[in-house]
């Protein structure tokens, strides 16, 4: 999932300083997964030797035992000249890796030469160690490649780094192994957890206050067999958020749904796999149909983009907020619109139906992979033909794919499977097919942005009266492209005929069709 956007300026996570346990959010508390007893502030300088050592004792390691800012004397004997850093960053996605190469080398030359027992200072000189430079670099580049996500990745003689963007992760820095674990622990720091546990999963968030504006970073770590991995999820404030109809939605298809959604009552479901752009759909929805004079409430897990006119629940498992406890509680909140972020289980299909049915709007999502395939997904749930059929509005099912790059777009000649699948899906015969072969604007990767594949449909008369008779998804199929349906595959394929992606693209995003 990548296509999140954050409502700009009105969401203040935290600063870019450690905070206590008491400023993180509803979903480090809903983890519960660490304790969060590390206290940033008071860790000094932290020798890895001293991790491990006690790290592996019967008792586990005692937290009092790290600070040891008094205590602590530098190495008596001088440095040894500064080891050359072993940065092999990826060609084509270098534009800012001499800054990247320059953080590294003044790490190891200063540190990572001197032993391999790291020292990490969390004080107010910290934040321009070259270790805390290297988080802020990575963070920056990652935005400024419009990544998601980053991660950091220890592997067999060397630390990874790969960013995620536009779905897909392309390497972009190879550091040496003796970066892993200072990397990690900083980051760790960052995000108010535990430095010491190494072991157990944890996950926290911090936020940094960048050149060009805030970000908030969500982190995880899990220890793999070549050390602890990190991923770091970025959520840009300064990310607007999408309409609709910057979403690549055809005009017809949003006058369509934008019609649908202004409904008094009823459901409308977006489907799809996870990643396939649902969320930030559900979010357009949600502002086109904002109004003052409506009460909007949400369940979601979690709260990805803050409304300032919405009632946003997050799901909180450990204090028993579930979807179908939230959404219980939300209906006796006297609610115009109910968004529930997703449908997971019949008791939460049951209430968000049975809300459908007694004057309430519900917009939801199903994990299923197309339209037709979400109405029998009720079905599969357990909820009876007639209320699904008296209930649901309409269904879109979408995908996202990655756009051409503009900037070095070339003509190519698609192999015999691609123009297999191309003809088959209808696709118009073409002079020239377009491809990207990669360029700085792409990071290589010869797309840039992503565009949303939707197919609509309307529930009509006949389908209602199909489902009922629990007709097979071929059926309802056959009828709904018969009375309009354009299926996902026609229209990826309608956006290769627009030089928009390519066949390629289409094929690996909608595999399943
Ligand atoms: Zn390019």
């Amino acid at each position: 999932m990548a296509l999140w956007a954050r409502g700009a300026g009105r969401h203040s996570a935290g600063s870019p300083r450690p905070r206590p346990a008491e400023g993180t959010d509803n979903k480090e508390h809903a983890s519960g997964t660490y304790p969060t007893t590390a206290t940033p502030a008071a860790v000094a300088v932290i020798e890895l030797d001293d991790f491990d050592a006690k790290d592996d004792g019967p008792d586990g390691f005692d937290l009092a035992e790290l600070v040891l800012a008094d205590t602590f004397e530098p190495a008596p004997e001088p440095p040894p000249p500064p080891a050359r850093a072993e940065t092999r960053p990826v060609p084509q996605a270098n534009g800012t890796a001499s800054d990247v190469d320059r953080l590294v080398n003044a790490f190891v030359a200063t540190e990572g030469g001197r032993s391999p027992a790291v020292a990490i200072k969390e004080d107010a000189s910290s934040s321009g160690s070259p270790i805390a430079q290297l988080v802020n670099k990575l963070v920056t580049d990652a935005l400024a490649k419009r990544a998601s996500d980053v991660h950091v990745e220890p592997t067999d003689g060397e630390l990874r780094v790969r960013f995620r963007i536009d779905g897909s992760l392309v390497d972009v820095h190879s550091f040496p192994s003796s970066l892993a674990a200072p990397l990690v622990s900083r980051i760790k720091i960052l995000a108010n957890m535990n430095i010491v546990e190494r072991r157990r999963p944890q996950d926290g968030q911090f936020a940094l206050e960048l050149d060009h504006g805030g970000v908030d970073v969500r982190v995880s770590t899990i220890a793999t067999v070549f050390g602890e991995k990190c991923v770091m999820r970025l959520l840009d404030k300064d990310r607007s958020l999408l309409k609709l109809h910057e979403l690549g939605m055809p005009a017809d298809t949003h006058a369509s749904y934008s019609k649908m959604v202004r409904s008094p009552f009823g459901m409308v479901v977006s489907a799809g796999p996870t990643g396939s752009g649902k969320t930030t759909t559900l979010y357009a929805t949600l502002a086109e149909i904002d109004e003052r004079a409506r009460n909007i409430v949400t369940i979601e897990d979690p709260v990805e983009a803050v409304f300032s006119t919405v009632n946003q629940i997050q799901t909180n498992e450990q204090a028993g907020i579930t979807f179908a406890d939230g959404l219980r509680a939300i209906l006796r909140q006297d609610p115009d619109v109910v968004m529930v972020g997703e449908i997971r289980d019949i008791d939460t299909a049951r209430i968000a139906v049975q809300a459908s049915l007694t004057g309430h709007f519900v917009l939801t999502s199903l994990h299923a992979t197309d339209s037709v395939a979400a109405l029998h997904r009720f079905l599969d749930m357990g909820i009876e033909a007639f209320l699904i059929a008296s209930s649901v509005l309409g269904v879109v099912s979408q995908r996202l794919v990655r756009r051409t790059c503009p900037s070095c777009a070339a003509p190519y000649v698609p192999n015999a499977e691609e123009m297999a699948f191309y003809e088959e899906a209808g696709g118009h015969p073409k002079d020239v097919f377009l491809q990207g072969r990669g360029c700085s604007a792409c990071a290589g990767t010869g797309y840039k942005d992503r565009i949303g594949v939707y197919e609509f449909l309307h529930m009509t008369p006949e389908l209602r009266r199909l489902l009922v008779g629990w007709a097979t998804q071929d059926e309802l199929r056959r009828v709904a492209i018969n009375q309009g349906l354009r299926t996902l595959r026609a229209e990826g394929v309608t956006l290769v005929e627009q030089d928009v992606t390519t066949i390629s693209e289409v094929i690996r995003s909608i595999y399943s069709l």
